[in-house]
């Protein structure tokens, strides 16, 4: 068992179809980037699950050569980190363009890496397995898995080969005593470890931090405010409370498998620092998971009151998905702030693994429709007949009616809109979906 989720890596040269696949192996999280307008979706890092198996997939785009754009340059660095922390790799290759002189490049280095390894032949649709895979047995990469990641043929018993020999991540108790787990996330230097220390206590942090701890992330219990707190604490928040050691790394590998083992994440940013493109990649994937989420805005000390006017309008603009997490300006420094954000994380909580009764879905929708009617289509008017709760964590709620595949986009956002308010959700994405039928 492991603290880490296991990282798939896709490789291979342009066009191979390694962003199709991507999108298949990280696309039950579709309706959630749908529901939540301004979020695009993180081409690079996603995560995906499989019958009940939780992973990492990482599209490195290719293997590049070092650029010269520092974006670029910054994600080729997090793509070769990627590799390395790669549990498992997929090679893509084409069976339209066959074998060609770049996949025997990519094989050379691949095999010293020496990570374990899948060949994976696409766009193999409409041809017999043993034709499909004849030409790429001379890469020397063992017998190949023929796959259609455009139609979806052959990925299932991709992953379910894959995930088979990787290690799992540890199951989270659903009822243990622990209280709510924490994770605490953002870029290096937003104030992380600072605001760890805060909540737990100078001493807590450093009398955690033994060595010999050779798990990527530990659980540290705390109390705050009287309520019981797990805080899920990545390896590289913990290190860096020594002053004395170097800056970690900052891994998105680890701050995902830090998300996936919240219930509700704290997002860090920094208000004396440009509120920027990573930050709103790093949010929007914990948005992607539909994790419950509170949004602290940092080291808002020493900031004039314009300043704070455009970190508000920055924040606002690069983020406009994060609509539903709560917004803090605190100070982790010197602590001020942090009551209030405690108390949104219960509140985020609460949100997240409630239960609702469906005679309470049905009164809301009842009362909704009454007060704004959807629209006809065709002279026939769109009805709406009840709602149930499709699942938690986040919240998902169902409405059966007909023709709601008709229901104008505008008219969902005012259902879900009425939905999130009578059942005072906060902090966590709400997923709304329609049937149609009796
Ligand atoms: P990447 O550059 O490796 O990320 O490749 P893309 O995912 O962008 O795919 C390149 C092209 O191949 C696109 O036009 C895809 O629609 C197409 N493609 C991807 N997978 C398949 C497949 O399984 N079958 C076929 N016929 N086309 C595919
Ligand atoms: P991490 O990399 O996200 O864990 O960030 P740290 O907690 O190590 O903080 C990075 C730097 O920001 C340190 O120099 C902290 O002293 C400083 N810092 C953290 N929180 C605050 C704050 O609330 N206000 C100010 N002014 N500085 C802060």
């Amino acid at each position: 068992m492991s603290d880490k989720l296991p990282v798939i890596v896709l490789v291979g040269r342009p066009n191979v179809g390694k962003s199709t696949l991507f999108n298949r192996l990280t696309g039950t999280r579709d309706a959630l980037v749908a529901d939540l307008p301004g979020l695009t979706r993180d081409r690079q890092y996603g995560s995906g699950v499989h019958e009940n198996r939780a992973f990492v997939v990482v599209d490195t785009g290719g293997l590049m050569p070092e650029s010269a754009d520092p974006l670029a340059a910054l994600a080729e660095e997090q793509a070769r980190m990627a590799l390395e922390e790669a549990d498992h790799v997929l090679f893509l290759v084409d069976v339209r363009q066959g074998r060609v002189p770049a996949d025997e490049a990519i094989a050379k280095h691949l095999r010293k890496l020496g990570k374990p390894l899948t060949l994976v032949v696409n766009k193999s649709e409409g041809r017999p397995r043993a034709e499909a895979s004849a030409d790429f047995f001379a890469l020397g990469l063992g017998e190949p898995l023929t796959i259609s990641a455009e139609q979806g043929q052959g990925v299932h018993q991709l992953l379910t080969a894959v995930l088979e020999v990787l290690p799992a991540i540890a199951p989270e108790p659903e009822n243990d005593d622990g209280g709510v787990r924490v994770a605490i996330v953002g870029r290096p230097n937003v104030g992380k470890s600072t605001l760890v220390n805060r909540l737990l206590g100078e001493d807590r942090v450093l009398a955690a931090d033994h060595p010999g701890t050779t798990r990527d992330a530990i659980a540290v219990p705390f109390e705050y405010d009287g309520h019981p707190y797990t805080l899920i604490d990545t390896a590289g928040i913990r290190r860096r409370a020594r002053v004395w050691e170097a800056v970690e790394k900052f891994s998105i590998v680890k701050t995902l498998s830090a998300i996936e083992r919240a219930h509700v994440v704290i997002a860090v940013v920094d208000a004396q620092n440009d509120i920027g493109e990573q930050d709103a990649k790093l949010l929007g994937l914990i948005a992607q998971r539909g994790r419950a989420m509170v949004l602290a805005v940092n080291k808002w000390d020493g900031l004039k009151p314009d300043e704070r006017e455009q970190v508000r309008y920055q924040v606002s603009l690069k983020m406009p998905f994060l609509d539903f997490a709560p917004l803090h300006f605190i100070s982790a420094r010197h602590g001020s702030g942090l009551g209030e954000l405690m108390q949104d994380v219960q509140t985020a909580y609460e949100s997240t693994t409630r239960e609702f009764s469906t005679p309470e879905l049905n009164r809301i929708l009842e009362a909704a429709v009454e007060a704004h009617q959807p629209p006809a289509v065709l002279g026939r008017r769109i009805k709406l007949r009840y709602a149930h709760q499709g699942g938690r964590n986040p919240p998902r709620i169902v409405v059966h009616g007909n023709q709601t595949e008709k229901l104008p986009e505008s008219y969902k956002r005012y259902l879900a809109n009425q939905f999130r308010a009578a059942l005072a959700l906060k902090g966590v994405p709400l997923l709304l979906s329609f049937k149609t039928g009796d």
